[in-house]
């Protein structure tokens, strides 16, 4: 399988080519097609196995192609550390070099200010670890109720490091009818559970 049959973009197949890759990872070939089709989704799948662009090449698709509501973020991103939350970043801005579609960063350690200003100019996508996320909110800086696709990445991160409790309160922040995708590394019956609660008919797969 190659990229140009998982029904991406031109634009955003020129970014793959130009990142170097010449054929989907196994997450990948697994991945992109469901979410493009507006499918939940249920990976269990290791870092290192290309599962960044899994789910954030498909996400700029589907963004591309939607209508930007003023003002309201459309997809939200959450990761467990800072660390993990910039790398997603630096690769959205990769993936997406060739539509024009906006992003902010929402992470702990950093003046709050530069991200205040990013979500009152409005944006896309925000990428975010759960603290920051919940700071922001309970200050009333973010409304979620556009967010029609929603990332829970390293899921079992999440569980190891206590972030259970926010993302179940960050998920009833969002709209029902949304798309959710669930990536882990392993499905502990916590992040199961977690998944039978916010997840509709998800497409599982394990690589
Ligand atoms: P991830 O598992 O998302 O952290 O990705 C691991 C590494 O694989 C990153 O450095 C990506 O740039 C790289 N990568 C992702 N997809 C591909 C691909 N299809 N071909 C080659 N490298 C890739």
């Amino acid at each position: 399988m190659s990229f140009a049959d998982l029904g991406l973009s031109d634009e955003t197949l020129r970014a793959v080519t130009e990142a170097g890759y010449t054929e989907p990872t196994p997450v990948q070939a697994a991945a992109i097609q469901p979410v493009l089709m507006m499918r939940d989704l249920i990976a269990i799948a290791q870092t290192g196995t290309g599962k960044t662009a899994s789910f954030v090449l498909p996400m700029i698709d589907i963004l591309a192609h939607g209508r930007a509501r003023a003002r309201m973020p459309r997809s939200l991103i959450l990761e467990p550390t800072r660390e993990l939350a910039a790398q997603v970043a630096e690769n959205f801005e990769k993936y997406g070099k060739y539509h024009k579609l906006s992003m902010a960063l929402l992470i702990g350690g950093v003046q709050m200010g530069d991200q205040v200003a990013a979500l009152e100019k409005g944006v896309d996508v925000l990428i975010a670890t759960p603290g920051r996320l919940m700071d922001l909110f309970q200050r009333g800086k973010i409304l979620l109720t556009g967010c029609s696709m929603l990332v829970i990445d390293e899921a079992d991160r999440m569980l190891d490091m206590g972030f259970i409790p926010d993302i179940e309160e960050i998920c009833t922040k969002l709209p029902t009818s949304r798309q959710t995708l669930l990536f882990s590394a392993t499905m502990p019956p916590p992040i199961k559970k977690l998944a039978d609660k916010f997840l509709s008919n998800p497409k599982q797969i394990e690589v």
